[in-house]
């Protein structure tokens, strides 16, 4: 079975036809991220109208930025409460891309450190998002307990070996299909550790396009060719890491 651990089907792209994007992807497990707390409550109602969507709480670094503490606890006491319903925490993590001002920095490490605090209290595995951030993530991975999964890679390849020897995972979007930084990466990691992905709508294959977590089995092909496996194997290893990885029963 074909999966896809981060989608933000709750993006405005997805607005007319979600239920043609998730009919295209019936035969696979989607993981829904979600990126601050309106989000997440809408991550949490598609999960429930629809079996194959999973849902993932989060708040993206860039999200927590502008909220207040109290709005910050609120998020994150909101996603504890449904501790139950969820698969995952994500989006979560560290992005310089946008500036380093000092107090935003300290506030995105601040929320990144509680929701992997959080992951460890609930049980629940994180997603993380880094961007321009990766030597302070894994910094962060060092001293945590709980397993994560690493989303859309694009920092140096000299780290990916100290993220592996912690026991992390690496989701590896559709893109590959395009990009010649993500086949370097697929050709670095074991396929024990490799999970797959589209980050729909965002990075699509088509210049200007939309994604959609169904394109996920191109992404299979071209791991599958990289690593001189058949797409077969390769499709049935990742569910098996996803298993393992998210604690997931069928
Ligand atoms: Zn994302």
């Amino acid at each position: 079975m074909f999966v896809d651990v981060h989608a933000h089907l709750t993006h405005e792209k997805f607005i007319t036809d979600l239920p043609n994007v998730i009919k295209r992807a019936e035969d696979m497990i989607i993981v829904c991220a979600g990126s601050g707390h309106r989000d997440n409550q809408r991550v949490l109602r598609l999960a429930e109208k629809h079996d194959n969507v999973l849902a993932s709480l989060g708040l993206y670094p860039w999200d927590a930025v502008s909220l207040t503490d109290g709005e910050t606890e609120f998020c994150i006491d909101h996603i504890r409460s449904n501790a139950d319903r969820i698969i995952c925490i994500g989006e979560i993590g560290l992005d310089y891309h946008w500036g380093k001002g000092k107090d935003d920095l300290s506030k995105q490490e601040w929320v990144f450190s509680k929701l992997l605090e959080l992951s460890l209290e609930i049980n629940k595995p994180v997603l993380v998002h880094c961007r321009d951030a990766e030597h302070d993530v894994l910094e962060v991975l060092r001293t945590f307990e709980g397993r994560a999964v690493i989303h859309c890679y694009t920092g140096p390849l000299s780290l990916v070996d100290e993220f592996l020897s912690m026991g992390y995972y690496f989701s590896i979007p559709s893109l590959v299909t395009k990009s010649k930084s993500f086949r370097k990466l697929v050709r670095k990691i074991p396929v024990n550790r490799l999970l797959t992905e589209t980050d729909s709508p965002y990075m699509p294959l088509i210049t200007g396009g939309r994604n959609e977590p169904s394109s996920v089995k191109h992404g299979i092909s071209k791991i599958a060719e990289i690593k001189e496996l058949k797409t077969v194997e390769v499709e049935e290893k990742i569910f098996n890491n996803f298993s393992r990885v998210f604690n997931f029963k069928k």
